[in-house]
């Protein structure tokens, strides 16, 4: 009976053997890693750069792995202009860019940040447009009240006791300069500068909110 099924005895011995023998890859399961105790701390930050308005306060949010948020010491790179707290919170102080770093105690593991204060006031004006020619703007006009020559889609004239001249402005997403002043552009008033006198007549008058964007 033995010499009968000699055969099968053989074929589970051989595959009993080649289970035995150990294989040369090691697999590295996460349990593994856990019970030996293996930390591989890191951390992200969820953004770049942020803006940030001259007095208030924003989170930087931040992933943290394998570390506890206590060994996380935070730094400014110009503590006049942004100051940062032990979760994170930044605070803008002065207008102008700071880097603010995240570190891991202990580790040479770090994540920065750049932190863009400004200050600016949302205003909404009566919008106009003009261009350069003799019905807008009188005869000899080239340049504009701050001597740069106009350019659509930057230019705008504004009333410089209100609007410094050279200001940034955002206006629909884009950015423009308070370039220009105009005998009727008083208070809460602004006038686009076009090239064509036709797109003057085609932006007519508009209500719009407009972002002054301060030096100081
Ligand atoms: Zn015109």
């Amino acid at each position: 009976m033995f010499k009968k099924y000699r055969i099968v005895w053989l074929l589970l011995l051989l595959i009993l053997c080649a289970a035995a023998v150990p294989g040369k890859k090691v697999e590295v399961r996460a349990s593994n890693l856990r019970q030996l105790k293996v930390k591989a701390p890191c951390l992200s930050m969820t953004r770049d750069e942020i803006e940030l308005k001259k007095g208030k306060r924003k989170y930087i949010g931040m992933l943290v792995f394998d570390a506890e948020r206590s060994d996380i010491v935070w730094s400014s790179s110009n503590k006049n202009v942004a100051v940062v707290n032990k979760l994170g919170i930044v605070k803008g102080k002065k207008v102008g860019k700071a880097k603010i770093t995240a570190h891991i105690r202990g580790t040479d593991i770090e994540e920065t940040c750049e932190v863009n204060v400004v200050n600016y006031k949302i205003y909404r004006v009566k919008a106009t447009a003009y261009c350069n020619c003799a019905s807008c703007s009188g005869p000899g006009h080239p340049r504009t009240a701050s001597g740069t020559y106009p350019k659509q889609g930057r230019t705008l004239a504004v009333d410089k006791r209100l609007i410094p001249l050279g200001t940034k402005i955002e206006m629909n997403g884009h950015t423009y300069y308070a370039e220009d002043t105009g005998g009727a552009i008083k208070g809460k008033k602004i006038d686009v500068y076009f090239h064509r006198h036709s797109d003057t007549g085609r932006w007519g008058v508009r209500y719009v909110l407009i972002k002054v964007f301060y030096d100081k």
